[in-house]
């Protein structure tokens, strides 16, 4: 049997599945300054407990591109809906960009900085107007 990898499983859901900052040793990654205000905004977003939808694969992760003694804790996926584009990406993305200078696509951080609070009725239409009803099934049925 093949082992895919997380991110490649994710982008398997759908043309329309964006998963961004699934970073892991070895792999290659863009690296520049990420402006602050798409940082902040990142920040607020990859709080979990703000995170009312349930397609959530909850796990311990350990940073692997840190060299000793990544920072190690629940890791689960975080969904950004921006117009028919659902993108994704780990908690632990704020870590690869503050200390690995991660550099996520523009795309990705414009839909960060649009990205509605979680816990809106806006963010749940944005969700399920971007498949995010069909992800989770999708996503249910091969757990
Ligand atoms: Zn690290």
């Amino acid at each position: 049997m093949t082992e895919i990898r997380y991110d490649e499983f994710l982008r398997n859901l759908g043309p329309n599945v964006h998963p961004v900052g699934y970073l892991y040793r070895g792999g290659t990654f863009s690296m520049g300054a990420t402006p602050t205000a798409a940082y902040e905004a990142l920040k607020v977003l990859i709080d979990f407990d703000l995170n009312p939808i349930g397609v959530a694969s909850a796990g311990m992760h350990q940073c692997g591109v840190c060299q000793f003694d990544g920072p190690f804790g629940k890791s689960i996926d975080i969904w950004i809906p921006h117009g028919s584009t659902m993108f994704v990406c780990p908690t632990l993305v704020t870590h690869y960009i503050a200390a690995h200078r991660f550099l996520p696509p523009s795309d990705f951080l414009d839909a960060v900085l649009a990205c509605p609070d979680m816990q809106s009725m806006e963010y749940k239409k944005a969700f399920l107007s971007a498949g995010g009803s069909e992800i989770r099934k999708l996503i249910s049925a091969q757990m």
